[in-house]
């Protein structure tokens, strides 16, 4: 079941949090992974992981934002069968708090950064007729997120990035889904707490919106990309898979 042995896979920003579990978890299955990340310490660490546990990774520093990098990479790594766009940052505040340089930041990474890499490689996919791409959304590509317009913006953005992409080449033998996480504990989340004045009722808080009554673990982000990734998700294309402990379902 959900085997991926003679996959390739490329994740984006694999070198923390959910991006790393992905990575992992797909070097488990059976894949060959491409870790690409700003952040090279952290690239080189998932990459350690993986080979430690008798996996098969390789590091690449990229840039998701910036074009010409991500159409060297196909260059380097040819035809991919999974692709997780997993990279984003995130800001807090309303849009009297954000700025047009935060929103314009937000915007290059979570939304132009989807863009380039897959335009840059799923003529990869449709020249063989296969392929899963993978988008990490958010909860906030779904609903309103209370003081974080900018990010909330650009992951609506990937939630319509991902139905459009379905519609236009789901045919073509290419799936397109999306994952959207409610609050999981990675540094992305970590990060945020400590700009609250009390971050441990602040955890708690975070911890409450979910009606499970904890935030998620980056490996169960990865268990539902694994699915997505795998053949045993053919019948899925266009879907937002919510993995956020039922936030969405309402209070
Ligand atoms: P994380 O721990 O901060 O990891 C994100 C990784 O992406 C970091 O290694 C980061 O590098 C890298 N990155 C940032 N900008 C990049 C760029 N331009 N090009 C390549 N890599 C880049 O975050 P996470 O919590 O795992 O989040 C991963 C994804 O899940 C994001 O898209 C996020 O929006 C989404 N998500 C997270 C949560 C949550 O609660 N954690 C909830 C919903 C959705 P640097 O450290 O150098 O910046």
């Amino acid at each position: 079941m959900f085997n991926l042995t003679g996959k390739t896979a490329l994740v984006t920003g694999a070198g923390s949090g959910i991006g790393r579990a992905i990575a992992q978890r797909f070097a488990a299955a059976g894949a060959q992974v491409c870790v690409a990340d700003l952040d090279a310490k952290g690239g080189a660490e998932t990459v350690a992981l993986i080979t430690a546990a008798g996996g098969r990774a390789e590091f690449v520093a990229l840039d998701v934002a910036d074009e010409e990098a991500v159409g060297a990479l196909v260059w380097r790594l040819g035809a991919l069968d999974i692709l997780v766009n997993n990279a984003g940052i995130g800001h807090v505040g309303t849009i009297l708090q954000t700025t047009g340089a935060d929103l314009d930041r937000l915007y290059r990474v979570n939304v132009r950064g989807v863009f380039n890499v897959t335009k840059a490689f799923l003529p990869t996919m449709l020249a063989r007729k296969k392929g899963s791409v993978i988008n990490i959304a958010s909860i906030g590509g779904i609903v309103a997120v209370r003081d974080r317009f900018a990010y909330v913006t650009t992951k609506f953005a990937v939630v319509g990035i991902t139905k459009q992409l379905a519609l236009d080449h789901s045919a073509e033998g290419v799936r397109f889904n999306c994952i959207c996480p409610g609050r999981v504990e990675t540094p992305f989340v970590q990060n945020r707490l400590k700009e609250y004045a009390d971050p441990e009722k602040a955890y708690r808080e975070m911890s409450a919106t979910q009606l499970i009554g904890r935030m998620g673990r980056p490996e169960e982000i990865a268990a539902a990309a694994h699915y997505l990734a795998s053949d045993e998700s053919e019948l899925v294309t266009g879907a937002s898979l919510m993995a956020d402990g039922g936030w969405s379902v309402g209070k």
